[in-house]
């Protein structure tokens, strides 16, 4: 159920529906937005008295069964969410600039990801991605190295000054990975781990929530909204390709999937052509294709020498630094008259 309080309504009147709400012992989450202050619960609410909690003071309207994902919906918020991370502007109404998030697959060594940051950041890149904890389909590829990885993007966010983008993989690393940090990858075999969501909602970075190769648009929309219902509004939603019958790329890039989202969320879009693809001749041409299909920002793999890349792991799909500015050429010279979206 969701109950409604406009502005006006105040705080105490929010502390007494929740203490209304108490005996059922249902979870409620607290929900402050432009339109007002919203609980969120859930539980066993057959014995709720609806009626008395609508004529409670304060009380706007009260929804028993609210549609699955509300929070995230344009029904909810007709703008588009703009998520600042720093100077960079993700999302919102203005075609702006589309940010670029480039960097290797992963930590591997300081010499490599410093000469990578520079080089990505020289080739107008503004976010460093890089993962310290690499959730693997098998456990003989490289898993990451962990804390010392964080501590080394650590050392670069300092040197370099690009903000980092990284992936977490579990609750207990949540406060270590928020600290260097400054959006918080949800990668495509965690969309569905709730308690990680959950978690996620706690912190008041930006989470990068990747679209799990097997879900439907609407179950990465249910996701979003766990994080927003926890806490945390600031959701980005990321498009990184599904599994299909095709075998010629690595996975199939669902520009349709970032179509639709922007229809259907306000919340910001943005699509890994790498890890949807697989295959470096074609992260440009489906970057412009995201971009047209309404991406608002990009996520690309880049190595200063994919060769020397741990294997096995995503060394086939790095780009080098310098072909980052190339997209973004592109990119920029689609953006000039594009009225594609409603
Ligand atoms: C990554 O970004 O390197 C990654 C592992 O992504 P995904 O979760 O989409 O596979
Ligand atoms: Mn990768």
């Amino acid at each position: 159920m969701l109950v409604h309080f406009h502005h006006a309504a105040g705080v105490d009147a929010v502390q007494r529906t929740e203490a209304f709400l108490e005996p059922y012992e249902l979870i409620v989450n607290r929900i402050p937005t432009d339109d007002g202050t919203y609980l969120a619960a859930s539980g066993d609410q057959r014995t709720v008295p609806w009626e008395e909690l609508e004529r409670l003071d304060g009380v706007e309207s009260v929804i028993p069964e609210p549609p699955q994902y509300f929070f995230a919906s344009r029904e909810f918020k007709r703008e588009r969410t703009r998520i600042e991370v720093g100077d960079v502007v993700i999302g919102g109404e203005e075609e702006g600039d589309v940010p670029v998030i480039a960097g290797p697959c992963a930590v591997e060594n300081k010499t490599h990801l410093l000469e990578t940051a520079w080089a990505v950041k020289e080739a107008g890149a503004q976010l460093f991605r890089a993962g310290a904890f690499k959730p693997r389909t098998t456990p003989y590829n490289f898993q990451g190295l962990g804390y010392r990885g964080l501590e080394l993007l650590c050392e670069v966010k300092e040197e370099v000054g690009l903000p980092i983008v990284t992936e977490v993989m579990d609750t207990c690393d949540v406060s270590a990975v928020e600290e260097c940090a400054d959006v918080l990858q949800v990668g495509t075999r965690n969309m569905c781990n709730t308690a990680l969501l959950k978690r996620l909602g706690e912190t008041n970075k930006p989470i990068l929530l990747k679209r799990s190769y097997s879900a439907k648009i609407e179950e990465l929309l249910k996701a979003a909204e766990f994080i927003i219902v926890y806490g945390n509004p600031r959701v980005i939603l990321c498009e990184r390709g599904i599994q299909t019958f095709e075998t010629y790329t690595k996975f199939t890039l669902d520009l349709v999937a970032v179509a639709a989202l922007r229809e259907l969320s306000h919340l910001p879009i943005v699509a890994d052509p790498s890890h949807g693809t697989g295959r470096p001749s074609l992260i440009r041409p489906m970057a412009c294709a995201s971009v047209v299909a309404g991406a608002d920002a990009l996520m690309i793999e880049a190595h200063v020498d994919p060769n020397l890349m741990i294997r096995p792991g995503d060394w086939t799909q790095a780009i080098l630094p310098h072909e980052i500015e190339e997209i973004i050429a592109a990119v920029r010279a689609l953006r000039v008259d594009q009225r594609v979206h409603a």
